[in-house]
């Protein structure tokens, strides 16, 4: 496995901005604690910004606010370009957990 130089470093809410599709930056909206911004739902494209961005307390909260995606779908498209996760397979996230291997 190779060395992970963000290992330790949970991704914030900057992190999941820099990573948005183009037209998403363009249209960020500042709203209390993050960002109205256009969705990343593989089948919603969205007029007006319908998905939150949000830190939340431990996490970065990403939420369609049109109902048309689910957090699952959401989280797909973040945990597939923040470098972060790129470190752990998908899904297997508990199970690494589990056997103690998450020094991140
Ligand atoms: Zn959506």
């Amino acid at each position: 496995m190779s060395y992970n130089p963000l290992r330790g470093r949970k991704p914030q809410l900057d992190d999941f901005v820099n990573v948005l599709p183009v037209r998403s930056k363009k249209n960020l909206i500042s709203v209390k604690r993050g960002y109205l911004t256009h969705c990343v739902g593989q089948n919603h494209l969205d007029k007006n910004p319908s998905m939150g961005l949000m830190q939340g307390d431990n996490n970065v909260i990403v939420k369609c606010f049109a109902d048309k995606c689910s957090k699952q779908e959401l989280l797909q498209y973040f945990y597939d370009r923040l470098e972060y996760y790129k470190f752990k397979p998908k899904g297997k996230i508990k199970y690494f957990k589990r056997r103690g291997v998450n020094a991140w």
